[in-house]
């Protein structure tokens, strides 16, 4: 039986991460520019912290100013608002991200809408997503940006494929779903109440899974030759009894990855694939904001 081809998301995002370094390099040098980007982390919740580690530790690699501040988890709506103003006023910061989910009692949607739109990396403020719908430029949810690069690397020119979206958050379903009708694609998007999914997965030549379900996605679920984009991180305990009672689990993506390689074209891994390209498209994304804020790009 043949295999998927696995789709490299570690390598092509250590290049997009060297693409950034680059184009960093010559905005200092040529226009006195380093782009900033300032990261708010409110509470203490172990996996956004990883994640807020890693994004400073990238910036800082890429040659760019980077700054996190850190919020007790009982912080005041106020006092996190007024942390974004001052940032939305700092001429050295041109990304703005607030490290999402925040601690129950703060109001998600106030804090992003308080984001200047120009400022706006993570891409998830009303005016990024309308204009992104309208097809003019904006700033592009960082995951869902990340799914494309891999998309285009791997198949080229997407006109004219059916793709499959499962799942329709405001973070990934829908703006990846915009991303690929952009790419001129027939885009159907699935979610909790779409009706005899497997048959409408098959149907897919490219196929996003964006749902939050540990290996729900299984091989007869697709097109053989499709290319499958896995966008889900799980955690599930592990099989073996030592290792699961030890209280150990392992990263597992919403398709069944194994199962779903004998059929696919093209798969990315979980871990290895989307999730690393998160971060890179992060730094492309300040890098982006930086260049149109100094009138450098539109
Ligand atoms: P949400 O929980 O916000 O959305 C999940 C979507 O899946 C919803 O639209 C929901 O439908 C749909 N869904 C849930 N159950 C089913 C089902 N049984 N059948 C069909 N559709 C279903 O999750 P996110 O979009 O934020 O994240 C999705 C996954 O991606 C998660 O595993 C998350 O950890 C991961 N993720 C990974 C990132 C990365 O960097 N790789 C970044 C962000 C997220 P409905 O709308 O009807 O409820």
């Amino acid at each position: 039986m043949s295999q998927a081809q696995i789709i490299d998301g570690k390598t092509i995002a250590e290049r997009l991460r060297a693409e950034v370094a680059a184009e960093v390099a010559i905005l200092k040098a040529e226009h006195g520019l380093q782009p900033g980007l300032a990261v708010v982390l409110v509470g203490e919740d172990p996996a956004s912290q990883v994640y807020v580690r890693s994004k400073g530790e990238h910036s800082n690699a890429a040659g760019m100013h980077s700054v996190t501040h850190r919020l007790p988890a009982d912080v005041s709506q106020a006092d996190l608002l007024a942390m974004v103003d001052q940032l939305n006023r700092d001429p050295a910061i041109h990304g703005v991200l607030v490290q999402l989910p925040l601690p129950k009692g703060l109001d998600e949607k106030a804090v992003i809408e308080a984001i200047n739109p120009a400022k706006d990396v993570d891409g998830l403020h009303v005016v990024n997503a309308g204009r992104l719908a309208q097809g003019l430029p904006s700033l592009v949810p960082c995951t869902p940006l990340g799914c494309m690069i891999l998309l285009r690397e791997t198949l080229g020119d997407l006109s004219g494929k059916r793709a499959v979206v499962v799942g329709r958050s405001v973070l990934v379903g829908k703006p990846i779903a915009q991303l690929l009708l952009q790419a001129d694609c027939t885009v159907t998007i699935a979610h909790s109440r779409t009706q005899d999914l497997p048959a409408v997965c098959r149907e897919a030549d490219i196929l996003v899974a964006a749902v939050g379900r540990p290996q729900m996605i299984k091989a007869d679920w697709i097109k053989p030759g499709a290319a499958v984009i896995d966008v889900g991180i799980n955690r599930v305990p592990f099989r073996d009894p030592v290792k699961a009672a030890a209280g150990k689990t392992k990263l597992v993506g919403d398709v069944a990855y194994k199962e779903a390689s004998a059929v696919a074209g093209y798969i990315t891994p979980v871990p290895g694939g989307v999730g690393l390209m998160t971060v890179a498209c992060l730094l492309k994304n300040t890098v982006t904001a930086a260049k149109r804020i100094a009138g450098l790009e539109t």
